[in-house]
C-alpha cells in the first residue's frame, strides 16, 4: 500500500480495510476473473460509451479511465459486448473512491470539487480550526462512478478495493 496514502477523515481505510488500488479498473458490472474468462478483445464496449471513458489496455482488454468523466451507469457497454463478460444483476463496482494526501484540502488550500461532484452525496467536508475543512467519504454511500476523481483539480482521488472483495475474489 501507498504509505503516503491517507483517507482524510476515514478511520476504516487507516485501519487496513482498503487495499491498494486495482491496476485497472474494468467497466461497471465487469470484474478480473470474467474479463479473463470470457473477453475477447473484440472493442465493442469503447464506442458504446458515451462517456468516453473505456479504452482497451495493452492486453486488449477494456478499462475504464476516470481522468475526464465518471460513468453514468448507462449499460452501454454491457449491452454493446457479444460475451458473457457483465453480469447486470453484480454490483456495478467493487470498487470505492479513496481521496489521497494529495488533496489540496489537507495541504491548507480551500477545495470541495469533489463534494459537490458527487452524485451520491458520499463526501462531506468536516470544518475544522487552523485549516480547510477536510473530505470524509462515507464508502456505504460510494458507488464507485468516478465522478469525483474526473473533477479534483489536484488528482487526489483513486479507486481502491475493500479487503472483503479480494478475500472473496
Ligand atoms: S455504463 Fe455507460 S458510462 Fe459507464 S462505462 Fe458503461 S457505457 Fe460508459
Ligand atoms: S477535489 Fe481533490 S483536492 Fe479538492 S477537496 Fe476533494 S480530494 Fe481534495
Ligand atoms: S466515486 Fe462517485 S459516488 Fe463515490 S465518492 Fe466519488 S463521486 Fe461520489
Amino acid at each position: 500500500m501507498d504509505r503516503n496514502a491517507i483517507d482524510l477523515g476515514r478511520r476504516s481505510f487507516l485501519t487496513g480495510r482498503y487495499r491498494t488500488p486495482p491496476d485497472r479498473i474494468r467497466p461497471p458490472w465487469s470484474r478480473e476473473a470474467s474479463i479473463a474468462a470470457a473477453c475477447t478483445g473484440c472493442g465493442a464496449c469503447v464506442p458504446a460509451c458515451p462517456q468516453h471513458i473505456i479504452a482497451l489496455d495493452p492486453d486488449g482488454r477494456p478499462s475504464l479511465n476516470f481522468a475526464a468523466a465518471e460513468c453514468s451507469f448507462c449499460g452501454a457497454c454491457a449491452e454493446a459486448c457479444p460475451e458473457p463478460v457483465f453480469d447486470r444483476t453484480a454490483a456495478a463496482f467493487a470498487h470505492v473512491a479513496v481521496i489521497g494526501s494529495n488533496c489540496f484540502a489537507g495541504r491548507g488550500i480551500i477545495c470541495q470539487s469533489c463534494g459537490d461532484a458527487c452524485p451520491e452525496a458520499a463526501i462531506r467536508f468536516r470544518p475544522r480550526l487552523g485549516g480547510p475543512a477536510l473530505p470524509e467519504l462515507s464508502a456505504d454511500r460510494c458507488s464507485g462512478c468516478g465522478a469525483c476523481a474526473a473533477t479534483c483539480p489536484a488528482s487526489a482521488v483513486t479507486m481502491s478495493v475493500p479487503r472483503l472483495e479480494v478475500a472473496h475474489g
